[in-house]
């Protein structure tokens, strides 16, 4: 009978509707299902998961990272997901703790891999490495196509599909662990992940594929052959004056799968070949070669798509006689009728089957806490213990995909709910980019296609004038003086070899009497400001400066009286000349707890600092040496779109910059960010490679 499939998607909407009302009929018998990987687990276990897995019990830095209380991370993700900020596991937090959703933090970054913030260059390559046996391959090739187009839209960016080699976004398909050490987690959950722009993983998008991928209105089944010129099956359509709801082998002798496509096959007689491994295989080595039954593997002979001999669930079969002979094989497509997830991926509903001494005609959710819908995929579960979830609207692949290659373009995720960058999936039917997904990426790459491919900013030629510009708002230039304050010590090089263009990210940069200098583990570089000249150094900090440590998180000179700061940890150091003061703790400025270190200093005014930790900065009075009332303020509410954890940050030519990674973000004192590029050869002027 052909009506199978029509009872579970008709009940998925009401087991949706359950899930938010909890059930009053009797107590179910809650079972662990054999290959589910998260099973039954207690509200407080999803939610520290969760939060860890997301990044918000763990902050920036690993040798820094302290543990937030669970209160204090729970209002960070309500506030990242734009949920009320409560504090508290409520209800609301834990629906979105269940909703399906990207795998990529949503604070700070996959720990493993150092990523780059973007791609240093425009023309990119992607290639799709499987396919999944959800959607027939022409289906999801086109899928990732328009989901790259979604971003080349917008950018100068253009991106090429390659069919072998290496290219810079690999895409692949997996379940569980599948290689990179971020399992996936079965059915929902976890829906894809993608790394930032760099070599080797970086840059690549995983889907799971225990997700059932459709284009978000359930599924997609693609026919061959037939007379339908490969049209998609009209569910229910009529036969012989039966209605069916999945394709069918009604009416033939061969066994192959059918449907129509247009809604009445006795009227217009137009139809189609159902996915099918008797018709056609994907991927694997037979270029789409059909599946020979009985093949010989290892030895033994095999009817149907197996799974044996491997360990990534994907069913396959040889398309000779003997594999063990010709080594060719190929994926089999799922049918209309397969399973989600569960223990026997890809295999069909047996309906009834029996579970738990009852019969069962149609896919259930008894057995389960979540409402989920399975059918067993033999006669018997009692016996046999192989289930799968009941295909239901399925993920659209192409949302996915569009979401998950920002993160391979470098966008972390945004915290406008209608983002395409917002961490949970929903269906959109009309998509298109919200503007802050727009300026995210522009930020990046800058504007479209055009002749004038990246941000259009005039490059400032020298201090004057930018000064001169913006007098009003920047440190007054007529303060500083032509004498600079001699350094104790005129340092000499030490270890030539070592190469600051070899740094991925320096402890601090910061102007010191007209040169930038770069500090990095206990040496320092600088290179004159005005004077676009080479880099020299390195030089020991502690040959220069004797009191301070090797590491400097932050420094700044003060522009009335040449003074210098050092800030690291959570000491100072002040050197007039040659004599210092200090260390003293930053408490002695009026800086609390809350900041662990000083990332960077901004000189602002007259005899005013900004000094920067985390997401907050404080304002010094340099001459009290004390922070200014009503501080700290939140860095997102002044310097809005500069990276909220930079490591670096200074004033340079008048404007200031933050540093993340190898990136710089340069904002006018106007507070528009005008440019993202590398320190490396904006800064140091390092020649590229
Ligand atoms: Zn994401
Ligand atoms: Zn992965």
């Amino acid at each position: 009978m052909g009506l199978t499939l029509l009872a579970p998607l008709a009940m998925g909407l009401l087991a949706l509707s359950c899930w938010a009302a909890p059930l009053h009929s009797k107590p179910q018998a809650v079972i662990t299902f054999p290959g589910e990987l998260v099973s039954n687990r207690t509200d407080l276990q999803l939610a520290e998961s969760y939060l860890l897995r997301f990044g918000y019990t763990e902050s920036e830095g690993q040798t820094r990272s302290r543990q937030l209380s669970m209160g204090k991370a729970l209002r960070r993700m309500q506030k990242q997901l734009g949920l009320e900020e409560t504090g508290e596991l409520d209800a609301s937090t834990l629906e979105a703790m269940r909703a399906p959703r990207c795998g990529v933090p949503d604070v700070g970054r996959f720990l493993t891999f150092e990523g780059d913030l973007k791609w240093d260059h425009n023309d990119l390559t992607y290639r799709v490495i499987n396919h999944s046996p959800d959607l027939d391959a022409s289906v999801i090739d086109d899928a990732f196509a328009r989901a790259f187009k979604v971003w080349s839209d917008v950018t100068p960016l253009t991106f090429t599909r390659l069919q072998s080699g290496e290219a810079d976004i690999m895409i692949q398909f997996g379940t569980e662990e599948h290689g990179d050490g971020y399992p996936f987690d079965g059915k929902d959950g976890l829906l894809a992940h993608a790394f930032p722009p760099g070599k080797g993983v970086q840059g690549d998008a995983h889907f799971d594929d225990d997700e059932f991928w459709t284009l978000g209105t359930g599924i997609v089944v693609k026919t061959s052959y037939g007379n339908a010129n490969g049209a998609a099956c009209h569910f229910p359509f009529t036969f012989e004056g039966q209605s069916y709801s999945t394709c069918t082998s009604e009416g033939r002798s061969d066994g192959l799968p059918w449907c129509a496509t247009t809604p009445n096959y006795d009227t217009d007689k137009v139809y189609g070949f159902c996915p099918s491994e008797l018709l056609y295989t994907y991927d694997g080595n037979s270029d789409g070669a059909k599946c020979v039954f009985p093949f010989i593997f290892e030895g033994k002979s095999y009817d149907a798509c197996t799974t044996d001999g491997r360990s990534d669930g994907y069913r396959w079969c040889a398309t000779t006689a003997s594999f063990d002979q010709d080594k060719k094989y190929g994926f089999c497509p799922n049918r209309d009728t397969a399973v989600i997830g569960g223990n026997s991926q890809g295999d069909p509903c047996v309906f009834p089957f029996t579970f738990l001494g009852q019969t069962y005609s149609a896919c259930t959710s008894e057995g389960r806490q979540d409402g989920k819908l399975w059918c067993a995929t033999t006669s018997n579960y009692d016996t046999d213990h192989k289930w799968g979830f009941c295909p239901d609207q399925g993920y659209s692949l192409f949302l996915v995909a569009a979401h998950e290659f920002g993160h391979s373009l470098g966008l972390d995720h945004s915290s406008v709910r209608e983002a395409l960058m917002y961490p949970m999936y929903s269906y959109i039917k009309d998509f298109h980019l919200h503007p802050d997904d727009v300026s995210g990426i522009q930020f990046l790459y800058g504007q479209g296609s055009g002749p004038a491919p990246t941000i259009q900013v005039p490059d400032i030629p020298d201090q004057a004038t930018t000064q001169a510009a913006d007098t009003t708002t920047t440190a007054e230039p007529d303060t500083a003086t032509d004498d600079d304050y001699p350094l104790p010590t005129e340092p000499s090089p030490v270890d030539p070899s070592s190469d600051a263009c070899k740094v991925n990210s320096f402890d601090a940069i910061t102007e010191i009497n007209g040169e930038l200098h770069f500090f990095k583990g206990g040496n320092y570089w600088k290179s004159s400001v005005s004077r676009k000249g080479a880099i020299q150094g390195p030089f020991r900090i502690s040959a220069t400066w004797p009191a301070l440590p090797a590491l400097i998180d932050a420094a700044f000179q003060d522009l009335l009286t040449k003074k210098l700061f050092f800030f690291s940890g959570r000491r100072f150091w002040v050197y007039t000349g040659s004599s210092v003061l200090g260390p003293r703790g930053i408490e002695k400025l009026g800086i609390g707890k809350e900041a662990e270190r000083i990332s960077g200093a901004l000189q602002r005014g007259r005899g005013k600092v900004l000094l920067f930790s985390g997401e907050k900065y404080w304002r010094l009075d340099v001459k009290v040496q004390k922070v200014d009332k009503g501080y700290p303020r939140l860095t997102d509410d002044t310097f809005a779109g500069v990276p909220l954890n930079a490591h670096d940050v200074f004033l340079y030519q008048g404007k200031y910059h933050f540093c993340q990674d190898r990136f710089y973000w340069r904002m006018t004192p106007r507070y528009q960010v005008e440019r993202v590029g590398y320190v490396k050869y904006d800064i140091l002027n390092c020649p590229e490679q």
